[in-house]
């Protein structure tokens, strides 16, 4: 049967009919809707883990007894899982293991734009890359496939066109895998120099055995002859735009991106009079194919930055001057903090007491924007704790009274606890603000271990935030309600004042998480408005200007009442 599949959604199918049992991760885009659509398959176990490096844990755990495992993340979820990973190329599995990690080139959700293929060659990890959803489905099977053939974890690696574009799949029955036997072998699995050095061995062996190999993966690595003037050699989305642009070039097509076929490769080279790599972000396959003694053009006409399109492939190869609308003339559409949103309040105080903030990744990130201008960094998940110790740290205990460290809760969950942990082993005195709204916000609405279910929609245990912050040796922790903004200045300035580490908990669900909820709009009452512009420090989407008046957009407004609060002439009122 045939259908139309995203290419995440292609992904966790691919799982399933690959006899997957046990897949694991933690969110982040592009890739969260994987682990979302396995989850709807009642054969595989499905989990959020509380962070990657949780996650590839898990997942190496599930394979060495046996299942076959797969785990998944974006790509910089690759770097907190990059510990266990790089040893996981050393142990094998037992049953297959495939790691998904989805890059994002252009960071249309992301923080730096990284490509995954540096990880496959640094930790000696074979990497399929689809170019379509159905290559998605196909390639999850093909990778198990390798994975237990050459006793090491696989990765597919997909990009945001891939995983959020769709196209036709074919579907087939789930294959049945037995789980694999279970032996205890300490030489395989327990990595001390004395079992690692003749791993890493065994390892290059592999490799250049894959690499040997690569070049009869046919159904991977695919040539299309043609044109012989102008050979292409791509992989992933940018083989669309080839084929879109270029139909009658011919086209060496990588499925598996590492390791190179370099037989394969030689072969087309010899063939073709001009030879283009056609490869988004890094140069890649380009470094490696030059460093054979093999001429190319690559990154000296195309760039190392963002997405590729037809177009650009039209330019930089068939050098035609493209009439293009300049998309920077559109006015800019900067992702705002929702109406409603409980980071909002916490925000407006903070630049009302001058206090600077380390930020982290989530949905908080937004009130970096005016009028806000509520952080100072965001870097990385759980940056915002312990970049916060570093300040402290570099300019004292009096200067680091102007600045508090924001998180999330699932980001401290991930690995804010560490950094708290850090402020109080080492006798800082910094001030932490978890920004709790409840759930795992920015990449959808997932589950965490604070929300009191899990991926599966199962009730679990809620992970108290105020025990565990004591746990850990805070003696003040408190919780506050941020759309009462004089309640957080109140907290704010006593927490940052003490000579002692805190935290202030900002407790409210996330505007969108109750889709019942009653919600009336307030309105500007024209007569009482004194035009002071208060209201639009706190950068609500709803609270307008329009014919020189302060109005609310009643189509934007949620009624969450924080206008009312900050407004000094009591000019916004409840509507009907
Ligand atoms: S206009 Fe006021 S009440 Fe309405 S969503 Fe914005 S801050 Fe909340
Ligand atoms: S804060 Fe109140 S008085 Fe000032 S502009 Fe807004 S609605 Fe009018």
């Amino acid at each position: 049967m045939k259908t139309i599949m995203l290419g995440n959604q292609a992904i966790a199918r691919g799982a399933y009919e690959a006899g997957v049992t046990v897949a694991v991760a933690y969110p982040g885009t592009p890739s969260t809707e994987i682990t979302e659509f396995v989850a709807g398959y009642d054969d595989i176990y499905a989990e959020w883990s509380p962070n990657e490096k949780v996650a590839m844990e898990v997942a190496l755990g599930s394979a060495m007894a046996g299942a076959r495992t797969m785990v998944s993340m974006k790509h910089v979820g690759v770097n907190v899982a990059a510990d266990p990973l790089f040893t996981a190329s050393y142990t094998g599995i037992n049953g297959g293991l495939v790691i998904c990690t989805a890059d994002d080139p252009g960071m249309h959700s992301s923080q730096n734009e990284q490509d995954s293929r540096y990880y496959a060659r640094a930790a000696h990890i074979p990497m399929l890359e689809p170019a379509d959803s159905n290559e998605a489905l196909s390639y999850m099977k093909r990778a198990f496939d390798i994975s237990e053939a050459y006793d090491t974890p696989v990765f597919i690696r997909l990009t945001t066109r891939i995983s959020h574009s769709q196209s036709i799949v074919q579907l087939n029955e789930r294959e049945v895998v037995e789980l694999k036997p279970y032996e205890k072998n300490i030489e395989k699995n327990v990595m001390m120099p004395l079992y690692a050095r003749p791993k890493h061995i065994i390892v290059e062996k592999r490799m250049n055995q894959l690499a040997e190999d690569a070049s009869t993966f046919t159904d991977l690595n695919t040539v299309e002859m043609k044109d012989t003037k102008v050979g292409i050699i791509t992989s992933g989305v940018p083989y669309q735009y080839v084929k879109e642009v270029m139909p009658d070039a011919s086209v060496l097509k990588l499925g598996m991106v590492h390791p190179l076929p370099k037989k394969l490769i030689e072969d087309f080279a010899s063939k073709v009079d001009r030879l283009y790599i056609v490869e988004e972000l890094e140069p890649i396959f380009e470094e490696q194919i030059k460093a054979w003694g093999i001429k190319v053009i690559g990154k000296e006409i195309f760039t190392v930055q963002g997405e590729y399109s037809a177009n650009m492939i039209e330019e930089r190869i068939l050098g035609k001057e493209l009439e293009l609308r300049d998309a920077e003339k559109l006015p800019g559409r900067p992702p705002v903090l929702c109406p409603g949103c409980p980071h909002r309040g916490i925000y407006y105080v903070l630049k009302k007491l001058k206090i600077h903030a380390t930020g982290d990744i989530g949905c908080y990130t937004l009130g970096a924007l005016p009028p806000l201008e509520g952080i100072d960094t965001c870097v990385c998940m759980g940056g915002g704790v312990s970049m916060l110790h570093g300040v402290e740290k570099a300019r004292g205990k009096e200067f680091i009274k102007k600045w508090v460290g924001i998180v999330g809760d699932s980001t401290f969950v991930h690995s804010g606890i560490t950094g708290l942990v850090d402020i109080v082993y080492n006798k800082g005195i910094s001030t932490v603000m978890i920004l709790d709204n409840s759930t795992t916000g920015m990449t959808g609405h997932q589950e965490n271990p604070t929300t009191g279910r899990n991926l599966k929609g199962e009730e679990v245990p809620v992970l108290n935030l105020v025990a565990l912050c004591k746990a850990v040796g805070i003696h003040h922790v408190r919780v506050v309600n941020p759309f009462k903004p004089k309640e957080v200045e109140v907290a704010l300035k006593e927490e940052t004042n003490r000579e002692e580490p805190s935290v202030i908990i900002a407790s409210a669900p996330c505007e969108l998480l109750d889709k019942k909820k009653k919600r009336i709009p307030l309105y500007v009452n024209q007569e009482t408005c004194r035009k002071c512009n208060m209201c639009m420090k706190i950068g609500c989407p709803a609270i307008q200007k329009k014919d020189g008046n302060i109005i609310i957009n009643d189509a934007l407004c949620v009624g969450c009442n924080l206008c009312t609060k900050v407004c000094p002439f009591g000019a916004i009122e409840k509507g009907e």
